[in-house]
């Protein structure tokens, strides 16, 4: 939004920029929460909608200026009239750019429409009859490289040692292109090292969802990652998120020893204090069911060890979830049977005549590595998995 020389100064109105993109050394140690400065609610009415309507043509996105799919989580205004045409009304918020900046953000109204018109739908809506523009809104579009073409490493399987991360891959939004950047760069050294590749599987982070969904499913519409897209939810959690990423912590020994060595303590110590919870009685009850009764807490069992805090939560945590928690773990073991199960190099799809077209036809396209990420590809059903099973099983000819 702004353009500062490398070499200036930064200036003292930037310096009291906040939003995300402005972040600076001005601005540290924030603490989250603090200094707040109040931020607004209007919304559109009839008239905002009356413009809209009545100027769609003209409009990037609906007017066929631009021919791709938008971003489904975060609809332009356009876009909201079009799909939601029975609400009478849609949030603005009102959000300052800066503590000292006369700019503001009015956040629900992103559009491609032309100057003329941002101005007139602008004027339309309550408080903001007098606003002045500093920039319009626009929409970009842009090209994408399909991610199937991508091994879980995010290698690229036509070209070897290129790696792609992040936009590029069909994804939208910071997280998801940190966390492809992240992966993509981590292998890519592990490549020049002669090590191998290191993966992330759905069942341990949500990372492994992103990127298992993206080359094998891959993508018709901007992807975003969410909760939702995650089998085992109840396992990836925020809480264990030290203990699931442990085992890649140490492998590739981004995270200092120290941190390891406590981490592994504290793993050791919650499942010794479990064990014996199970084992100890108490009124005839084991100490683990007494905690599992609401409300209660290790501090308030009879004999406890004093451990640290993060041990104690997830002691806690462990043993009031733990009927579903084992659940999902059940769920993994039976999935892992197909994950385990290898995809050899010289199946040839093309010979295996008994598959469904479509499902041949996508198996081609993406060349799964194995079972599990063959039967998650849209279109290819468990029969399909079963007669590739077998075909495996017969062993090469
Ligand atoms: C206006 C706007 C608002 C957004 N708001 C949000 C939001 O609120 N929340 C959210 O999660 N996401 C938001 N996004 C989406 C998010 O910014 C992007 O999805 C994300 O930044 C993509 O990251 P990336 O690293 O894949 O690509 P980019 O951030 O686009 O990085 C690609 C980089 O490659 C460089 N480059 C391009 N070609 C070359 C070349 N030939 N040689 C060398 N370098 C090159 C570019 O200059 C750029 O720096 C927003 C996007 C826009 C445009």
């Amino acid at each position: 939004m702004f353009h500062v020389e490398h070499n200036e100064p930064t200036p003292e109105w930037m310096k009291q920029m906040f939003h995300v993109e402005h972040f600076n050394d001005a601005m540290r140690p924030w603490s989250p929460g603090s200094e707040q400065l109040p931020c607004f609610l209007t919304h559109t009415n009839q008239k905002t909608s009356d413009i809209i309507r009545a100027n769609l043509t003209q409009s990037s996105l609906y007017g066929g200026y631009i021919k791709s799919t938008g971003v489904r989580y975060c609809p332009s205004i356009e876009d909201k009239i079009v799909k939601f045409p029975e609400h009478a009304q849609h949030h603005v918020f009102i959000e300052p750019e800066g503590r000292q900046s006369i700019e503001i953000y009015p956040n629900g109204l992103s559009n491609s429409l032309p100057e003329a018109i941002q101005q007139e739908l602008i004027k339309s809506i309550p408080g903001l009859e007098q606003a002045e523009f500093i920039h319009y809104a626009y929409a970009i579009e842009y090209d994408y490289s399909d991610p199937t073409q991508l091994t879980h490493a995010l290698e690229s399987k036509l070209v070897e040692n290129l790696f792609l991360a992040g936009q590029i891959n069909g994804t939208t939004g910071y997280e998801e292109a940190a966390a492809q950047g992240f992966v993509a760069g981590i292998n890519a050294v592990m490549k020049l090292r002669c090590q191998q590749p290191v993966y992330f599987s759905r069942n341990e982070s949500y990372i492994g969802v992103l990127i298992d969904d993206l080359v094998t499913k891959g993508v018709d519409e901007p992807y975003r990652i969410f909760t939702s897209r995650a089998e085992h939810r109840l396992l990836l959690r925020q809480d264990n998120a030290v203990f699931r990423m442990l085992g890649i912590a140490k492998k590739i020994g981004i995270v200092p020893a120290v941190v390891i060595d406590e981490t592994e303590d504290h793993v050791v110590k919650i499942n010794n204090e479990m064990e014996k919870l199970e084992k100890v009685y108490s009124d005839g009850h084991t100490l683990m069911q007494v905690l599992c009764r609401p409300g209660m807490k290790y501090k308030d069992l009879p004999g406890v060890k004093n451990l640290p805090d993060e041990v104690v939560q997830q002691i806690e945590i462990r043993a009031k979830y733990q009927g579903y928690i084992k659940r999902e773990e059940e769920q993994i073991v039976r999935m892992e049977k197909n994950e385990s199960a290898v995809i050899p190099a010289w199946v040839n799809y093309h010979e295996i005549k008994t598959l469904r077209y479509e499902s041949r036809q996508k198996l081609i396209k993406i060349r799964p590595g194995n079972l599990g990420q063959a039967s998650r590809i849209p279109g290819v059903n468990p029969a399909d998995i079963a007669i590739l099973s077998v075909w495996i099983k017969r062993g090469r000819k």
